[in-house]
């Protein structure tokens, strides 16, 4: 069939296989092209099919020959249904990776399950022993709890309502926006969903069945960005989440003999997440605008390339004051800050196409689902039914 994108809202419903697998070729030649990493061998990405999770997936495999295990949520074809873009991703990773003599495995089910925890583990035991790296990049807008019930994370305030610009992406329209607070059971939920109760619930199974290598590491993946997104995302339902996480680093660290816990606090990019967040599209659409004029421009694959090479296999982890790995580095330099805060506050007089890379975040949000990519035919019929080998 031919394959359209069919754009709801902050997502698209259809992804194009042959676009997806272009997206993780990409990424793979992009590693190949940098220095080798003396990195980990053995690594589990929990959230591996999308965003950083994948990146850091093809980083791991590619940058320092890593076997991986990849736990993904994802969906295949059904009917005249496409898959969803991570099946498509994965589909490719796994067929580049086989091909070049790497152990790649996935599973695709609940990552918040004790049902897919078990089955990780086994699958350790079985074909690796035990792993050296243990990536957790879940981006979850639920969760099913151990006892069924499901809770779901808000993208509020905390305390006060919170007004600014913001951009309707579609009509290039921009409007003032207010942000309520969540509530205390809001803010709670968040926590269950994106702080560190999960990653914790992971890492202790895993040291328990003993399937961490001596000296093993985890990191999760946080973000901070500037102060004009803090009363939306660090100060917000979402920051307390994170600094849940933060503290579940430290306490992994401190808990579980032999294995360290980390944060990386990352760049802001166009994910199937952040689309979502009010406000801060209209940040990222400023700030690759900035960083592109000024050479900084990266994606999630420099930046997890850089985390493996860089910052957490060099000779010691590269950390901040706070014990944090930050690849945000390039984001937060005052000479990009400083401009986006000056554009920022000329924008309602200037045109916000004139300011703003509106056509390179829809560009990332096309290619994201495998549409926009250059090079490939999208006239072509192409079969939606893709299988991922090792699910097979
Ligand atoms: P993403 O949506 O691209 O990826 C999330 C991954 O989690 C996907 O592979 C998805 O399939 C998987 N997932 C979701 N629910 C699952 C479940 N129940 N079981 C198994 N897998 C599940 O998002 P992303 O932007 O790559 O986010 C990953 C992490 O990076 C998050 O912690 C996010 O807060 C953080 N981060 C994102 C940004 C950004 O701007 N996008 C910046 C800094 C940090």
């Amino acid at each position: 069939m031919i394959i359209e994108p069919k754009v709801r809202g902050f997502i698209c419903t259809t992804a194009h296989p042959e676009g997806c697998r272009q997206n993780v070729r990409r990424q793979i030649d992009y590693v190949k092209a940098r220095p080798k990493t003396e990195g980990p061998k053995r690594v589990l990405v929990i959230g591996a099919s999308t965003g950083y999770g994948l990146a850091s997936r093809i980083a791991a495999a590619y940058s320092s020959d890593a076997a991986t295990i990849g736990i993904i949520f994802d969906k295949p074809a059904s009917g005249s249904r496409t898959a969803s873009a991570g099946w498509y991703n994965t589909a490719a990773f796994e067929q580049f990776a086989h091909r070049d003599g790497l152990y790649a495995q996935t599973l695709n089910g609940d990552a918040f399950s004790a049902e897919m925890k078990a089955q990780t583990v086994e699958l350790i035991k079985q074909d690796l022993g035990q792993v050296d790296l243990v990536v957790y990049s879940l981006a979850a807008p639920r969760r099913t709890m151990p006892d069924g019930t499901v809770v779901s994370s808000v993208l509020k305030t905390v305390g006060e309502p919170y007004t600014n610009k913001t951009i309707d992406l579609r009509s290039r329209q921009l409007s003032e926006i207010t942000i309520e607070p969540a509530s205390g059971e809001e803010i709670e939920d968040t926590i269950k969903v994106m702080g560190g109760g999960d990653w914790l619930d992971w890492m202790t199974l895993l040291h328990r069945e003993g399937v961490l290598a001596p000296q093993a590491v985890t990191v999760a993946y946080s973000y901070i960005g500037p102060v004009l997104t803090h009363p939306m995302y660090l100060d917000g339902s979402i920051g307390q989440a994170k600094r849940d996480l933060y503290d579940t680093a430290k306490r992994i660290t401190a808990g579980l003999p032999g294995v360290r816990g980390y944060i990386s606090v990352n760049k802001a990019l166009v994910t199937q997440s952040s689309a979502a967040i009010p406000i801060v599209p209209l940040y990222i659409s400023l700030l690759y605008k900035v960083m592109k004029q000024k050479g900084l421009h990266e994606g999630c694959i420099e930046q997890m390339w850089r985390l493996l090479h860089d910052k957490l296999y060099s000779a010691s982890p590269v950390l901040d004051p706070d014990g944090q790995l930050r690849l945000d580095d390039l984001e937060m330099l005052p000479e990009v800050q400083q401009e986006i805060e000056r554009m920022w506050g000329t924008l309602d007089e200037r045109g916000v196409e004139q300011l703003a890379d509106i056509d390179g975040y829809w560009e990332d949000f096309y290619q994201m689902f495998g549409f926009a990519i250059p090079g490939v035919d999208y006239t072509a019929d192409c079969d939606p039914t893709v299988e991922i080998e090792s699910l097979a």
